[in-house]
């Protein structure tokens, strides 16, 4: 239950399953590529959260970008977490889940429109995490037309560096996110003038997939300390959002304790954040809920050899999972029926697209995979179908959720007439 992934093999004969149920099966099913994902993982994950800040009042605002499946957001929203949203796009959705579970939304994004401002000022969101002082005179104009109060946070650019790939790297002054801190305290004097704002908050997200829990507690210590003048400023500000960003280990081999990296985690920016007393704590974890909770379910097309080098054709490709193209990342991929014997080579996994930075993995050493074998690309459950494309006039994969021993579709595959259902000749 609380293992870091729920894909195992159940026996030494079984396919690799999901909490008991059979990547094989389900493979047969609903065909492939195919995502699968387990629910009772994510709801741990939730938990993990919940249980590592019970001593503060705080709530996940699950960040949505990761993983925007209808039927995960349900599942989050039934089990009372908030949710980070970066569009009126990602709104949409959470109304469609939920209408009341706009209270516990919060709206962060650089490039607000007027548009998704309104939607946010009418469905009444918990907070705005403004980005820009040009975003804060746009949203006070809407909020004074719609006549509706806005409660506001800035989002502060803390420059602390956070080890990790530097596309997703975001805390650092020559990133275009968040507002610099040293001029923060300026531009929330001019949000406390509007009548319709009410600047409550601080918020701060330095990056994604940042392992260590050190970059968290400095950019923790930053804002406690903004917190302090802007307080001393006059202004009541109880909301804190530390953001998301808190990695996990993509490699099985590497130990891994998702309990023991939460608790660092949270004692890093409790040590910063309790001394502030009244205060709600917002996080925003995207990738620790959702990532290991899936897979990406793919079958051998061809095994080809080119001089010296052996590759695995699958039928899934960067559009499904475009991770590794982006940003090489690594994602372990285990076959799901174990041959008796096989041998184990080294191998590049590749996709079908017509690029060369279409791969899984490169100079892998796997158990020797063969034309019509399956193959699980583990941890995909994060910015997997969310990041896919239809590149190539390829049709998205499905996907399949897993809860308790029964697996439901929850997004057919697409079909070549939803591709061309906006298009005219
Ligand atoms: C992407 C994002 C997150 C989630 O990041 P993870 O690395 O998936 O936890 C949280 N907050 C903001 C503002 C984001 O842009």
């Amino acid at each position: 239950m609380s293992s870091t992934r729920p894909f195992a093999h159940p026996d030494a004969q079984s396919p690799l399953a999901c909490d008991g149920v059979s990547l094989d099966t389900l493979a047969k099913k609903y065909g492939t590529p195919l995502y699968v994902y387990s629910a009772e993982q994510i709801l741990e994950r939730l938990r993990l959260f919940t249980a590592a800040f019970e001593s503060i009042p705080h709530l996940v605002c699950y960040s949505v970008k990761a993983n925007s499946a209808l039927a995960i957001l349900k599942l989050l929203d039934r089990n009372g977490s908030g949710f980070d949203i970066v569009s009126g796009g990602e709104l949409e959705r959470i109304l469609r889940v939920n209408k009341a579970a706009a209270q516990r939304v919060v709206f962060s994004g650089v490039g607000k429109t007027a548009a998704e401002i309104d939607l946010a000022l009418r469905s009444g969101i918990l907070i705005f995490n403004v980005e820009s002082a040009g975003e804060l005179d746009l949203l006070a104009e809407r909020a004074s037309r719609l006549r509706k109060r806005a409660r506001i946070a800035l989002r502060v650019n803390p420059d602390v560096f956070a080890e990790t790939h530097p596309y997703i790297s975001t805390g650092l002054r020559e990133h275009k996110f968040g507002i610099d801190i040293r001029q923060a305290r300026s531009v929330y004097k001019a949000a406390a003038k509007q009548k319709f704002l009410e600047p409550c908050g601080v918020s701060v997200h330095i990056g994604s997939q940042i392992r260590s829990a050190d970059p968290f507690g400095a950019a923790a210590e930053r804002i406690a300390q903004l917190v302090g003048d802007l307080r001393a400023d006059g202004l009541p500000i109880n909301s804190v959002d530390v953001g998301g960003g808190l990695g996990i280990e993509y490699h099985a081999d590497h130990s891994f304790r998702p309990e023991e990296k939460i608790r660092q985690y949270a004692s890093a920016l409790l040590k910063a954040l309790r001394p502030l007393g009244n205060l709600q704590l917002l996080l925003e974890p995207g990738r620790f809920i959702v990532a290991q909770a899936g897979a990406l379910v793919t079958r051998v097309l061809y095994v080809k050899k080119n001089g010296e080098k052996t590759f695995v054709v699958t039928d899934a490709a960067m559009n499904d999972l475009i991770r590794p193209a982006l940003y090489q990342a690594h994602h372990d991929i285990v076959p799901v029926v174990r041959r008796k014997g096989a041998r184990k080579k080294t191998v590049d996994v590749v996709g079908p697209v017509c690029e060369s930075g279409d791969f899984f993995a490169r100079d892998r050493e796997l158990p020797e995979l063969k034309p019509g074998d399956l193959a699980a690309i583990l941890d995909a459950g994060a910015y997997g179908l969310s990041l896919s494309s239809n590149y190539n006039s390829r049709p998205r994969p499905a996907e399949v959720l897993v809860e308790g021993k029964r697996a439901r579709l929850i997004r057919r595959r697409e079909t070549m007439d939803d591709l061309l259902a906006m298009e005219q000749m």
